[in-house]
């Protein structure tokens, strides 16, 4: 796998004309050389690969990491140069979005004459748009974990609990059953609570007539599932129970329609007009998905202004909502495989409308 993956770097190389590539991203590091770490740097070349770290990590490298060299550095910047000089690189491409400036210039001024720095932006982006075998396997690990856990959990959805008391208990059983750790901060979002897309657990007490929003998600072997479910505590309100029907047409519809080739603009366009025909476009103020793997939110995104298509081995996420001040909201997510004829969802919780007894 690793090896298929360097074959990504050696063409985006060929594509920039550049004679090497430096990988300081931890994502991209433990996509290209399975380092699990956080210190260490990747040089790619024609020459070979070369992975450095500093003597914290030497041992974990030696297990962990495929490359053709291994090699230990006192001071990182150092080290790069170093093999830079070794190699009589001339071009070598950066990573544009995550590289710090000041990192950036000190490459700059203590580079020999003659050798440039090339940020990468755009070609990199698609890096690890598709998933492989291995990396699809994680991802359904990861979505298993946390659908075990909120079913798990779900009995303690009742009036008097507070959501913070939900988001630890969910995440305690998400550990338990195998997670390394959360997704992200859980979001358990109540009554007129579920009017913020991003309301992390509060000590809101849970009242019977709530809709609850909770996004949470399981990260196992570096992979990250992303999962929204709505549920109702006791009977809601009939104005409740229609934005909810109608994110879930919007969710239904959205996902039917992943395949390869169709524009991820027009997926996002399904949903949002399905929203918008029936009277709450304005209440749906953010993109329609996003990319998921080692990181929570990776390319390539969902949304309107989009220019690529989907392709077989992408991952992504449909998440529709509807939010309206002072009254609620809904969201509904699930993460999505696209597959040679269509698409395979990878989160398993059901997302029907589903009343606890309160
Ligand atoms: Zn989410
Ligand atoms: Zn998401």
């Amino acid at each position: 796998m690793i090896q298929e993956r360097a074959q990504r770097v050696h063409k985006l190389l060929e594509e920039a004309d550049l004679e090497g590539f430096l990988f300081l991203d931890r994502a991209n590091l433990r996509y290209l050389s399975g380092f699990s770490g956080s210190a260490g740097a990747l040089l790619v070349s024609r020459k070979g690969t070369i992975f450095l770290t500093d003597a914290r990590y030497t041992t974990q490298a030696r297990q962990e990491v495929q490359a053709q060299s291994i090699c230990e550095y006192q001071v990182q910047l150092d080290g790069i140069l170093e093999q830079v000089n070794q190699l009589g690189l001339q071009r070598i491409g950066f990573e544009a979005d995550s590289l710090p400036y000041a990192m950036v210039e000190r490459l700059r001024q203590k580079s020999p004459a003659g050798c440039e720095w090339q940020p990468e932006s755009e070609r990199l982006r698609s890096l690890r748009w598709t998933k492989d075998r291995d990396e699809l396997s994680a991802l359904e690990h990861a979505a298993a974990i946390s659908a075990e856990a909120f079913e798990e959990i779900l009995p303690l959805f009742r009036p008097g609990v507070l959501e913070r008391d939900i988001a630890l208990e969910l995440e305690f059983a998400m550990r338990r059953l195998g997670a390394e750790e959360k997704s992200f901060d859980t979001i358990v979002a109540s009554g007129q609570r579920g009017a913020l897309p991003h309301g992390i657990a509060s000590d809101k007490v849970i009242a019977s007539g709530d809709l609850v929003t909770v996004d949470f998600g399981a990260r196992w072997s570096g992979y990250h599932s992303d999962e929204t479910v709505t549920v109702a505590v006791g009977p809601v309100s009939a104005k409740l129970r229609q934005i909810f029907d109608i994110v879930l047409e919007a969710h239904d519809r959205a996902m039917g329609a992943v395949r390869p080739g169709i524009p991820l603009r027009d997926i996002d366009d399904i949903a949002r007009s399905y929203i918008a025909e029936h009277g709450y476009g304005d209440y749906f103020g953010h993109s329609l998905g996003h990319g998921v793997g080692l990181e929570v939110h990776e390319h390539p995104a969902v949304s309107a202004q989009s220019e690529v298509l989907a392709e077989e081995g992408m991952v992504i996420t449909i998440e529709p909502g509807i939010y309206i001040p002072d009254l609620g909201g809904v969201r509904i997510e699930d993460m999505v495989y696209v597959t040679a004829d269509g698409h395979r969802r990878i989160t398993r919780l059901p997302k029907e409308f589903r009343l606890l007894p309160a």
